[in-house]
């Protein structure tokens, strides 16, 4: 759980507008929402919270800004 918090969006501030690409992937009996800038969600245990997660992040990509 904590090896992916040195991971970087390779794209800093390129694809950070309106380029929010998403999709869910599923590990094991986990499903997780990533997207194309680099940004993505905690496991969940189902899909369509992943889905949700995919969702809220296009919506509202930098909630913290
Ligand atoms: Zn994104």
């Amino acid at each position: 759980m904590t090896a992916v918090a040195d991971r970087q969006p390779e794209t800093t501030g390129v694809a950070a507008r309106n380029d929010h690409r998403t999709e869910v992937v599923e590990r094991g009996s986990f499903c997780f929402a990533q997207c194309d800038c680099g940004w993505f969600a905690p496991g969940r245990r189902s899909r369509d919270k992943a889905r949700r997660d995919a969702a809220a992040h296009r919506a509202d990509p930098d909630p913290g800004d």
